[in-house]
């Protein structure tokens, strides 16, 4: 401190000390964080955890793994409603819903994505030719290019992002920021020194749904480049979430690297205290809060269990970020530079997103598409899907990474659980 006057040594303190009284104050029921929201309809429900039971977390783990691998065992097709949209005679001349394929992509990445849209063309697309919107920051190559368009049934869009939707506000303290991931690097939190990581966070949390291109469409499947689709989709899986009034769909769900989300969830509980009509009477609270099987990343989370739906497959209504809960909520998160100053991934902001400020009932489990991202795989018995082992997870030593089974107990119901 010797350099700094002592006046603005002191303001710091100042400073330091108020902005602890608040968090200490946010994580206490005392605020009124840990109160009742409710609404006229549904009245009043607590944000806090349902089931705090004590039981060593190694036993939890145990029968989180043994009911999901029950789960996945039972055998299943399809969802079971009656409105499934078949693949049309001829794709071309079909009546699409207003959706997309999307992936953020480097040029040096063409093989890879290549691999993927080949599966996602085969099990998918080639029956309804969906577009594509390709997103980068920097410019796409002609090779790049032509190598997508000999794979894809749909139009390809080949989109620039704007340095300014992608990099770092100028107003983050690079001081700061340069200290914080030298200390998330020191605890292993990967990517913490990759600048452009932290810009493809934020940019899949806050900015793709408002790019001109996709501001076009209400729905996108996201995927990334050397991801695997295992299954036959002979449904139009965005007519599915349209007709059955979806927002968000998903495959995996697991917990986060719990250093990287430290104050998401206080910087939440700021936003809820100012807004609680925000809050969804019918949110995904316990999945959310769960704090059973790993207690150790909730409590350094700070109240969040750090499950989350795994983003880099997701399929999703926009209109939902582009409504004001979500959009204030994250451009607050967004103000207080945490996409920089921690390694906040977009898969928890969106999991934190819907499952506050939405009605779990429409967050859709895909049990019927078999998917894998390197370390994760995931696979129902289904007789759609092929070179997938059912039930498999991942390594032994990994399992206790799964979050599923608390989707499953906490928060589907009998009829979302009876759906397939
Ligand atoms: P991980 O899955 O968390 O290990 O992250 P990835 O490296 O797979 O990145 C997530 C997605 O963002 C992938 O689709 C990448 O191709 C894409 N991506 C990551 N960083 C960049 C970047 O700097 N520029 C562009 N254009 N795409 C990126
Ligand atoms: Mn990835």
């Amino acid at each position: 401190m010797a350099s700094i006057p002592r006046k603005i040594a002191r303001l710091m303190v100042f400073a330091l000390i108020v902005s602890t009284i608040i968090l200490v104050a946010v994580n206490s029921s005392s605020f009124g964080l840990g109160g009742w929201f409710g609404s006229a309809q549904t009245g009043p429900r607590k944000l806090v955890f349902s089931n705090n039971k004590s039981k060593p977390p190694e036993k939890v783990v145990e029968e989180n793994y043994k009911l999901l691998q029950d789960v996945l065992m039972k055998p299943i097709l399809e969802p079971k409603t009656d409105n499934l949209v078949r693949p049309p005679a001829d794709p071309d001349q079909y009546d699409r819903a207003n959706a997309t394929m999307l992936v953020l992509v480097r040029n040096r990445e063409l093989g890879q994505v290549v691999r993927t849209i080949k599966q996602i063309e085969k099990k998918f697309n080639s029956k309804f030719h969906y577009p594509y919107v390709f997103l980068n920051e920097k410019p796409f190559t002609d090779k790049f290019m032509s190598g997508i368009k000999a794979v894809v049934s749909g139009t390809a869009y080949f989109e620039h992002i704007d340095a300014a939707d992608w990099e770092q506000p100028d107003w983050i303290d690079v001081k700061k920021q340069n200290q914080d991931m030298r200390q998330l690097d020191s605890e292993n939190v990967g990517y913490a020194k990759q600048v452009s990581y932290h810009n493809m966070c934020r940019y899949y949390s806050l900015g793709f749904y408002n790019h001109p291109r996709l501001r076009q469409f209400k729905y996108y499947w996201r995927f990334e480049p050397g991801t695997d689709y295992y299954c036959d989709l002979n449904y139009d899986v965005f007519k599915f979430m349209e007709l059955n009034n979806k927002t968000y769909g998903f495959v995996i769900a697991l917990y986060d690297v719990e250093q990287s989300v430290r104050t998401l969830w206080p910087r939440t509980l700021e936003y809820l205290a100012a807004n609680p009509a925000a809050l969804h009477p019918n949110g995904a609270y316990d999945f959310l809060l769960e704090n059973q099987q790993n207690p150790h990343k909730t409590k350094e989370a700070n109240g969040y269990s750090t499950c989350h739906f795994w983003s880099n497959f997701e399929i999703a209504d926009m209109d939902f970020y582009r409504s004001k809960p979500y959009s204030d909520w994250v451009s607050y998160l967004d103000s207080t530079g945490g996409f920089y100053y921690e390694r906040w991934g977009d898969a928890p902001v969106h999991s934190v997103g819907v499952g506050l400020f939405e009605d779990r009932d429409k967050i859709h489990w895909f049990r019927d598409i078999g998917y894998k991202h390197q370390p994760y795989t995931l696979c129902s018995n289904c007789p759609t899907c092929s070179k997938c082992k059912t039930a498999e997870f991942t390594y032994d030593h990994l399992k206790d990474q799964n979050c599923l089974a608390n989707w499953w107990k906490y928060e589907m119901s009998e009829s979302q659980r009876n759906i397939y």
